[in-house]
């Protein structure tokens, strides 16, 4: 057998060498999502699992297999949910997913966590599932268990930040299959971009609330809230290099690595 960094890859006698002995376990948390005329839908599932793969090679951990499936796409950060494509998951189904696959980690002897979100709108959902999963681990007598839960992309200096945007990052509820989007699936996956596709059209604006069902005019119709408009490889791995940098960081320093 291989020795992967992919959970799914090992075989049973492999995944007990190295679980119950402390191998940390990275979730990944993505979606299928519409990301405009030039992206794929899966960005957010590569993204996550990209930075994921890296981080645990780094710090002896496995990653598991991401969740291919996030909660709901809303139109002020993922573009909403009529894009032909986008298929999401309610609310409690995809917190129910993190409980039960915590649960299931830790009763074969998994004690060390890592949720590694890649879709904006999986934050509080997945609060709540790493709450329910560990309120779980409990009552099953099980203890010892912790787990850290992030978004990849807070894990960025902020000079990377201010060489990619001079005029000033405007922050990335927008920046859904914009600049930075992009610039890293030209660095990890460029067959799956199609720069020609790219819209013209600049940054979205919305007021400050959400309003359903949404009216007329309120939805980009590209699908895409920023700008991708100059993007590049090398952006994508400046932002690579920080993420796992820094998450590889923060991981080692909360578990005493
Ligand atoms: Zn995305
Ligand atoms: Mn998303």
């Amino acid at each position: 057998m291989v020795d992967s960094v992919f959970m799914a890859e090992l075989s049973w006698p492999q995944w007990q060498e190295k679980v119950p002995s402390g191998a940390i376990i990275f979730l990944p948390l993505g979606a299928t999502e519409q990301h405009g005329p030039h992206l794929p839908l899966n960005v957010d599932v590569i993204l996550p699992t990209a930075v994921a793969e890296r981080v645990a090679r780094a710090v002896g951990g496995l990653v598991a297999p991401t969740l291919a499936y996030g909660y709901k796409s809303m139109p002020r950060s993922g573009g909403g949910q009529s894009f032909p494509g986008t298929t999401s998951l309610d609310a409690q189904t995809f917190s129910h997913t993190i409980r039960d696959i915590l649960r299931e980690l830790a009763t074969h002897g998994a004690r060390r966590f890592v949720l590694l979100n890649g879709h904006f709108e999986n934050a509080w959902p997945a609060v709540e599932g790493l709450d329910l999963g560990l309120r779980e681990i409990r009552r099953d007598g099980i203890e010892g268990v912790t787990a850290m839960r992030l978004e990849y992309w807070d894990f960025v200096r902020k000079e990377t930040l201010d060489r990619i945007f001079p005029d000033g990052f405007p922050g990335t509820e927008l920046e859904h299959a914009s600049l930075i989007e992009t610039s890293l699936m030209l660095l990890l996956r460029p067959d799956l971009v199609d720069l020609s596709k790219i819209p013209q059209e600049g940054r979205a604006s919305f007021p400050p609330y959400d309003i359903s069902p949404a009216p007329p005019g309120y939805l980009r119709e590209s699908g895409v809230l920023a700008d991708a408009r100059g993007s590049r490889a090398e952006i994508g791995q400046w932002l690579l290099d920080d993420h796992v940098e820094l998450i590889t960081a923060a991981v080692r320093k909360e578990f005493g690595l």
